[in-house]
């Protein structure tokens, strides 16, 4: 059972958490209405809470108001979202109510890093002030995992929308709304969908705003700054697997602007897909799924070449080797790689 303290900061009271978007899920494609589509942005995010608070072998557990105050879901898109998550086999009900274990993704997963603070801000343009949408959410925050180390980050809004799960007119919708924010600043020809341009991302603007949503949320008792210190360790964690994924998942975005990279990487996929089932099930034609991989292992191989990169440049390169930075050792005792001062520091 957790204590209130915990159970006040999952419940995101102070607005300094964070969840992890598996990239996998981005690309997941559900049944709905007979149909075959995206996950929307509801389910994409409450599947997403579940993936990350269903860490370390916990499960995760949420009410529905929980998640509506959270991520500003309304509890009837909670209520549909959690159907379409567990109808869909991405997660499972745990003994008690309210409990959900994450299925399927794997933990070290690269993951798009979203600050839930984002979630309860509001920016001003052409004189209004409102919320940033889902989409916004993820476009922006997906652009600031690019921008931690340098200046600008160069691609184009057509590679944007193949990481993230909806086309490149919402793409470039969203970036348009950014900018009219003074949240995100581009350089180049962005509107081109091919071009690559530098986008630019206001970090100033972000952290005043940052700090003004998480002080006015910030409770004045022990429990609230238990839950604090809990977040920040999270928080230090996360960003420090981010800096390692970003750069992995830069290359990886730059790999599948290759086209023939891409294809061959989606089927490489879907065949580990076909193969896990065949393998499970005893299906016939099983060598023939493991030689088609092996030829979409080879071009792979061979387009990386091509581009001057490497099956390592993929992968994520931690600072600490004993727990990926994750701040949990494989036995699930937290790691000592954390600095004591700053667990003592206010946020
Ligand atoms: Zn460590």
């Amino acid at each position: 059972m957790m204590n209130t303290a915990e159970k006040l900061n999952r419940a995101g009271g102070s607005h300094s958490g964070f969840v992890r978007v598996p990239y996998s899920l981005m690309g997941r494609t559900v049944m709905r209405n007979g149909r075959e589509r995206k996950l929307c942005g509801a389910a994409l995010l409450v599947c997403s809470a579940i993936f990350s608070f269903s860490a370390d072998g916990h499960k995760s557990d949420f009410t529905y108001s929980e998640l509506n105050k959270r991520y500003r879901i309304s509890r009837a898109s909670v209520s549909r979202a959690i159907r379409v998550v567990l109808d869909n086999d991405l997660a499972e009900r745990g003994d008690n109510v309210h409990e959900y274990q994450s299925k399927g993704i794997k933990e070290d997963e690269p993951y798009l890093y979203i600050e839930e603070w984002l979630y309860h801000a509001q920016f001003e343009a052409d004189g209004v002030l409102r919320y940033l949408t889902k989409n916004e959410v993820l476009v922006l925050s997906y652009l600031i995992s690019f921008s931690k180390n340098k200046k600008a980050w160069s691609g184009s809004c057509r590679g944007i929308a193949r990481r993230l799960p909806f086309g490149k007119d919402t793409v470039i919708k969203s970036i348009d709304r950014l900018k009219a924010m003074g949240l995100v600043y581009v350089e180049g020809a962005a509107r081109n969908n091919y071009q690559r341009a530098k986008f630019h991302v206001n970090g100033k603007l972000l952290r005043a705003k940052r700090e003004e949503i998480v002080r006015r949320a910030k409770g004045k008792d022990e429990r609230t700054r238990n839950a604090d210190a809990r977040a920040e360790r999270e928080r230090f964690y996360a960003l420090r697997r981010n800096a390692a994924t970003s750069r992995a998942e830069e290359m990886r975005a730059r790999a599948m602007e290759d086209a023939r990279f891409a294809d061959a990487e989606r089927e490489y996929r879907s065949l580990d897909i076909r193969i896990g089932k065949a393998e499970a099930f005893s299906l016939p034609g099983l060598q023939e799924l493991i030689r088609k991989q092996k030829i979409a292992a080879a071009v792979k191989a061979e387009r990386l070449t091509a581009m001057n990169m490497t099956f390592e440049d993929l992968e994520p390169k931690y600072i600490c080797p004993k727990c990926s930075d994750t701040g949990y050792l494989p036995d699930g005792h937290l790691c000592d790689c954390y600095p004591e001062k700053r667990g003592r520091r206010r946020t």
